[in-house]
């Protein structure tokens, strides 16, 4: 076989993209601590978090399940806090959100981004201080503009021409002025590991800073007596490594702020330059330390105001992957382990795309470890995949694991703290897992798994 090309049309040779496996570590037992959760150890064998044991965990909440690590978070969080100025963090909800979770970020100081009435419902309910929330959407519902004035909320960004006319006129009717941002795009798209100053703004977000649909909505919404024109937004990619793209934008946004100063004698006083800040995931990703961003933006910004003769505007962040990201673990039974003709071999876990969708959706990358026991056999090179019918349905693409590996191992993955639960889908009818919170050897369920009955519950023919 070795040699022989993909059959043409092979679905295989479509859906996983050439793998380039890093070598085996040196000990496969080991707990990196760049990529897990900052509590997370081994004891007696087992991978422990918040001090407790994942065989215990498994035991008494179930397979698949989500560990989330309390002071991982709320640590991450305090440290952006620190860094930039009181205040001017917000959470982006987007990477996890629930009522745990909106506790969390409003006990360490932190203001939330929501982008969908949902989000906003569950901050809300949490008790969430309006003031400290924004809205974001490049398709924003009436009703969901509606709930956001009613409430209050500190910030909407506006997406579009349409948009602006939205919001002015429910404002009116509501008897709101709120304060908005306009999300420029600034011709800057990073992607992972490089950022790419782009002459197109291809993408559905935002208005764009080289056409000047950004300078035409600032003066539509400054000609509106509903709307308080409060700053400028841009969110410039996920998953970002160096800061270079950060100061790309920032620059392109002073230079926005000193045209509007021309045009219209007025400062704006904010700058929001989103989130986007890179974790960890796999070894040799090397996240940007907040402190540094924070100093690296500020001192980007001054520089550019004070050649421009303009005050220094307050400026925020959205971190969301950077705060939950890190914390996060799922815990995985394993089942069938399948050798593929000698070239690797297939181990099956009991959940998958379901609960972990972005290797599937943009081939992310992952890592994890033989979590219920050491081992010091040889490695093997393993494929972690789930339950799904489809054969992209894969969770970590080169993993190594221990030769003895068997079926009822746990095998952890590591940083699934983002954009994992809170993108999971009940394909092939499985229940969503559950969330557990951990902390000093007290773990609470703070999301509950899903049951049969819950999704049979909205099945018209079967509980109708
Ligand atoms: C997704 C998003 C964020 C958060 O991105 P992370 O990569 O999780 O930090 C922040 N702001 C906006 C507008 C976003 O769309």
């Amino acid at each position: 076989m070795t040699g022989m090309a993909h059959p043409a049309g092979s679905r295989h040779a479509d859906i996983l993209p050439d793998s380039h496996p890093l070598p085996a570590p040196a000990d496969l037992n080991a707990i990196n601590p760049a990529i897990w959760p900052r509590s997370a150890r081994r004891a007696d064998g087992a991978l422990t978090v918040g001090g407790l044991d994942v065989r215990d965990l498994a035991a008494e909440f179930g397979t698949p399940l989500y560990v989330l690590d309390e002071d991982d978070f709320r640590a991450r969080a305090r440290e952006f806090r620190n860094a930039f100025h009181e205040e001017d963090v917000y959470y982006a909800g987007k990477a996890f959100l629930c009522g745990a979770v909106a506790r969390w970020v409003a006990e360490e100081g932190l203001g939330l981004d929501v982008c969908s009435g949902g989000e906003l419902a569950i901050a809300l309910r949490m008790g969430v201080d309006p003031a400290r929330i924004t809205l974001h959407g490049n398709n924003k519902s009436t009703s969901e503009i509606e709930k956001a004035l009613e409430a209050g909320i500190g910030h909407i960004v506006l997406d579009s021409f349409e948009e602006i006319a939205r919001v002015a006129y429910l404002a009116a009717k509501l008897g709101k002025r709120p304060r908005v941002l306009i999300r420029v795009t600034t011709g800057v798209e990073a992607h992972t590991h490089e950022f790419i100053a782009t002459a197109h703004d291809d993408q559905k977000f935002g208005l764009s800073r080289n056409s000047g649909a950004a300078l035409e909505a600032v003066r539509r919404v400054l000609a509106l007596e509903q709307l308080e024109l409060a700053g400028l937004h841009s969110h410039i990619g996920s998953q970002i490594f160096q800061t270079d793209g950060f100061e790309v934008a920032a620059h392109r946004l002073v230079e926005l702020l000193a045209a509007i100063h021309d045009e219209h004698g007025r400062q704006l006083p904010e700058l929001d330059l989103g989130g986007g800040f890179g974790i960890a995931y796999v070894s040799g990703d090397e996240p940007i330390d907040p402190k540094l961003i924070a100093d690296n933006l500020r001192r980007i910004v001054a520089k550019e105001c004070a050649s421009y003769d303009l005050a220094v505007p307050r400026i925020t962040v959205e971190p969301g992957r950077a705060i939950v990201g890190p914390g996060g673990i799922t815990v995985y039974e394993v089942g069938t382990i399948k050798d593929v003709e000698g070239l690797r071999t297939y181990v099956s876990v009991d959940g998958g795309m379901s609960d972990n969708l972005r290797t599937a959706l943009y081939g992310a990358e992952y890592t994890g470890v033989l979590a219920s026991r050491t081992s010091e056999m040889s490695p093997m090179l393993s494929r972690l995949v789930g339950k799904h019918c489809e054969s992209g349905d894969i969770v970590v693409r080169d993993l190594w694991l221990p030769e003895d590996l068997a079926p009822g191992d746990l095998v952890a993955v590591a940083a699934t703290g983002a954009y994992c639960r809170s993108m999971a889908s009940n394909y092939n009818h499985v229940p969503r897992p559950a969330v557990v919170a951990v902390q000093d050897g007290t773990a609470r369920v703070i999301v509950r798994r899903e049951t049969e009955d819950d999704l049979l519950r909205l099945d018209m023919e079967v509980c109708g």
